[in-house]
């Protein structure tokens, strides 16, 4: 099977205008939306974002390939507006800390005719002392165009996720020991139907990737209407 290459676009139509989605790196994407530029997680260094203004930068929790404070200090952000968990803004300099809205689980806020979501991310069993502890990071589900997509954030198999109704695209995460395998990814997708997925965020501890192709063929095996888009998120 085929992947493409890192940057690859691929576009997909909304009630106004073309929404055009651009896979960066690990858990980072871009999507391009009425000549906005919205970008989540960047990570890797500015140069990957070399060819995008952005407008908005979500944030999704505190890890360095989730906030990462250097990657952001390379992009030129004068006229951008972030998004992010109080976790994520206490970690901030003042001058990321006042262009950013703090957004918890469960709010909803709209920006430029996006709504944007917070959705649960959290590691099961739930304790404090997880990796990912319920309440500190958000998932987002963005409304663009009449389109919602989805993006989980570093999370498991959550009740939250498989809650979800009408989500056109997904980002869903699966790596090990962080968030979740890809069985139970396929399993969690076949049962909310997104009708597009991503898989993203799949190198875990040591450098090891996930089977995203065997992702594939266990959520075609649950379901027809979900489809997989598998691309190259580790290019460089
Ligand atoms: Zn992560």
């Amino acid at each position: 099977m085929s992947v493409q290459i890192l940057c690859a676009q691929d576009q997909m139509q909304t009630a106004d205008g073309n929404l055009t989605i651009y896979p960066v790196l690990h858990g980072s994407l871009v999507l391009q939306w009425k000549g906005m530029d919205i970008l989540v997680d960047p990570y890797g260094g500015g140069k990957l974002y070399e060819k995008f203004e952005p407008a908005l930068v979500l944030i999704t929790d505190i890890h360095g390939d989730h906030f990462n404070a250097n990657t952001l200090q390379e992009l030129n952000l004068k006229d951008a507006s972030l998004i992010a968990p109080a976790a994520v803004a206490e970690l901030m300099s003042d001058e990321l800390k006042q262009k950013t809205q703090v957004l918890a689980n469960g709010e909803t806020t709209s920006w430029n005719a996006i709504e944007i979501k917070g959705i649960p991310m959290y590691n099961l069993p739930e304790t404090a002392d997880s990796r990912h502890p319920k309440g500190r990071g958000n998932g987002y589900v963005l409304t663009l165009g009449g389109k919602k997509v989805y993006i989980s954030g570093d999370t498991e198999d959550i009740p939250e996720m498989r809650a979800l109704t009408g989500i056109d695209v997904a980002f869903i995460c699966m790596n090990l020991p962080y968030t979740m395998d890809v069985d139970q990814a396929a399993d969690a997708v076949s049962e909310f139907k997104p009708k597009i997925v991503y898989p993203f965020h799949y190198r875990g501890g040591g450098g090891k990737f996930s089977n995203t192709e065997n992702f594939k063929d266990l959520v075609e095996s649950k379901t027809s209407q979900v489809e997989v888009r598998l691309r190259n998120w580790y290019g460089n």
